[in-house]
């Protein structure tokens, strides 16, 4: 992505099946949809040049909180993915916790009033055969939908790993 310097949705289509096999290996493989809260209200407040440090201020903190095995990309707009392997739910919540906290402390470098947070959410690429791209990024923008309608600046996590994705 040439704003951010993050993988574009074409890389993280490319890395996808990576995970997808480390997952039927069984490894858990989390997949975390973040969008960033009111962002549109900062582009209209302060101006899109804002805006665009913004996103990268978030890509920053991706890069901060993210190892090696793991990937993160800019999807589009103010949308980011994030394949995280051998991870539990604890750990995601920490893992957010610290990223959202990251985030937070390089918008108030910029000393402007942007009250805007992150909006996160996950589902596990599945262990069964079958599970595609498209089917784990409808999960997880549907566990984002939640965040964002339960308030945002929050993790909203799918079921267990195995569960069914059936609700
Ligand atoms: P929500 O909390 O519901 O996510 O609200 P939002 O304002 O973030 O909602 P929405 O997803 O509609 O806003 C995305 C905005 O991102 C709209 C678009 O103008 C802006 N945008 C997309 N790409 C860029 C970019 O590269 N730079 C900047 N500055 N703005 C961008
Ligand atoms: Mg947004």
């Amino acid at each position: 992505d040439p704003l951010t310097g993050l993988p574009n949705r074409r890389a993280f289509e490319t890395g996808f099946p990576q995970a997808l096999g480390l997952a039927q290996r069984q490894h858990p493989v989390a997949l975390v949809m973040l969008d960033i809260d009111h962002f549109k209200g900062v582009n209209d407040r302060y101006g899109h040049g804002v805006g665009d440090q913004v996103l990268l201020a978030l890509a920053q903190s991706l890069k901060v909180l993210t190892r090696r095995a793991d990937l993160a990309a800019r999807l589009a707009g103010d949308e980011f993915a994030v394949l995280l392997p051998d991870i539990d739910t604890a750990g995601l919540d920490a893992w957010y916790a610290r990223l959202s906290d990251h985030f937070r402390s390089e918008l108030n470098a910029f000393g402007l009033d942007l009250n805007t947070g992150l909006s996160a959410g996950q589902t596990w690429l599945s262990d069964a055969p079958g599970d595609t791209l498209n089917d784990a990024l409808a999960r997880a923008d549907r566990a984002l939908y939640q965040a964002k309608a339960r308030g945002r600046g929050q993790l909203v996590q799918d079921a267990a790993p195995g569960a069914d994705a059936a609700e």
